[in-house]
């Protein structure tokens, strides 16, 4: 699933190539996307005719400021990713399987990519591009309506702090641990505790501020919450900088793979940087990849958090 480095990729991929566009006309072949608020032909009402002001994000979540105040939100979920480019609708297919969908690119190159090929919802743009959500499992969530209803909803309004905000101090990061307990991975990787981070930089935050993935947050004392803190920003920053993970469906809005892949630290790995074997284990249903040697277990210790 795309964590906060591939979202915010893709968002400032759409602030270069569609801020100022009209939506001139959508289409789409899951009318799931929009239930249970909106059908398809409301959905188009809301959009078409519409400009695109600005495009921000919130946790994982897209959006899209039009010109009449509303909102469109975009929740890429587990594999979908948003497109630019031209495409052609080609409803008898070409010969390839036709697992995917039925849109194929114009030219040769990235969006040819089979991770690519399973577009479901496709916005026209008026400079004659087009803007394309590839989704293979179709798990995505589509909403659009006016600014205070969409940010009224839990999607937006039960969401944790932003980790990379200017003004996100360390003081407010401790203070989200006063009273909480669990499990360190778990707890950082719940968006309504702190946003944007999964699977893929929870492992890598883990294994740099040497914390096994099972500590205890009530064990954790404050020089601990700090390097983690310090190893959220820095590898959530540095996976940006490299346009995010490609290892399953994520490409950004060319088509193209990030490269944090090669920068990554013990997620998915063999060895850690050190050269010691990772083990993996189940932690709240996901697999957690960490340095046994490196990475120090915390329970069993009372400490009070007030
Ligand atoms: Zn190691």
């Amino acid at each position: 699933m795309p964590e906060l480095p591939e979202v915010e990729t893709v968002v400032r991929g759409l602030n270069r190539k569609v801020r100022g566009l009209k939506i001139k006309d959508v289409w789409s072949d899951w009318p799931k996307y929009f239930k249970p608020h909106l059908s398809l032909f409301k959905f188009k009402k809301h959009v078409v005719g519409k400009k695109i002001n600005i495009v921000h994000r919130r946790g994982k979540n897209i959006l899209f400021n039009l010109s009449d105040g509303h909102v469109l939100l975009i929740h890429q979920k587990m594999t979908g990713h948003l497109l630019i480019g031209n495409w052609i609708y080609n409803p008898k297919g070409d010969g390839r399987t036709r697992t995917s969908g039925f849109w194929r690119p114009v030219s040769h190159g990235p969006l040819q990519d089979p991770r690519n090929d399973f577009i479901h919802l496709m916005f026209f743009l008026n400079n004659g591009r087009q803007l394309a959500l590839s989704d293979a499992r179709k798990f995505a969530k589509v909403l659009c309506g006016p600014r205070e209803e969409i940010f009224g909803k839990k999607d937006i309004s039960s969401l944790g702090p932003e980790p990379l905000d200017a003004g996100f101090a360390f003081e407010k990061f401790k203070d989200l641990f006063k009273n909480k307990k669990g499990r360190i991975k778990q707890v950082i990787m719940d968006q309504n505790f702190i946003v944007g981070i999964g699977n893929i930089y929870s492992d890598d935050i883990l294994y740099s501020a040497k914390v096994h993935p099972l500590s205890r947050v009530e064990n954790l004392p404050d020089s601990i919450l700090k390097k983690i803190y310090k190893a959220t920003r820095t590898i959530l920053q540095k996976a940006i900088r490299l346009g995010g993970t490609s290892i399953d469906d994520f490409r950004n809005i060319d088509g193209k793979k990030g490269y944090y892949d090669k920068a990554r630290l013990v997620y998915q790995k063999e060895k850690c940087p050190k050269g010691h074997f990772i083990k993996r284990i189940r932690v709240g249903g996901r697999t957690a990849s960490f340095c046994s040697k490196e990475q120090r277990i915390y329970k069993g210790l009372t400490k009070s958090k007030n």
